[in-house]
């Protein structure tokens, strides 16, 4: 394998908090007061790893695939996107080497669900659960994370190509 089969890519996104929405991140359900607005289930976390996925790919972003205009798209969850990717991924003879992500969020405390986002970020792409990394930060009350007007998510990837 040379570099050339090797590509990095990087994913960020961002929801607002609202009532009277679930909270889902990575394709778990999080007991919390508020959730993320959007037109798809506004999972943050596996929006980034989507687009992380497909930077890496060259392939554009989950806006392209996915336009918000789109209805068929309402409400869909993190799970449903990532098939559409995984197909593309095995289209082009990529594997992915590993995704590490980060979710920033004020509230609620994330660390008692990671394992569980992990498993089902693993399971949407049939990979082993070791080659997702996720950890969860608060941002020290700044900024609109701090505040908890909403909550971001970065993540990146290493994907190779496959003969
Ligand atoms: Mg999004």
């Amino acid at each position: 394998m040379t570099l050339d089969d090797c590509r990095v890519g990087h994913g960020y996104d961002v929801h607002r908090l609202v009532p009277g929405r679930k909270l889902i991140l990575g394709g778990v359900e999080i007991p919390y007061s508020l959730g993320l607005l959007g037109h798809s289930d506004a999972d943050v976390l596996f929006h980034a790893v989507l687009d992380a996925l497909l930077g890496a790919m060259g392939e554009g972003d989950i806006g392209r695939l996915f336009p918000d205009t789109d209805p068929a798209f309402e409400g869909v969850s993190g799970a449903f996107l990532s098939e559409k990717v995984a197909a593309i991924l095995s289209r082009e003879r990529w594997s992915i080497s590993n995704i590490d992500a980060t979710v920033v969020a004020q509230k609620p405390k994330l660390a008692p669900f990671l394992p569980a986002m992990k498993k089902n970020i693993a399971a949407a792409f049939s990979i082993p659960e070791e080659r997702v990394n996720l950890k969860a930060t608060t941002e020290e009350g700044l900024g609109f994370t701090g505040t908890g007007e909403g909550i971001a998510a970065h993540a990146v990837t290493m994907i190779f190509r496959t003969l």
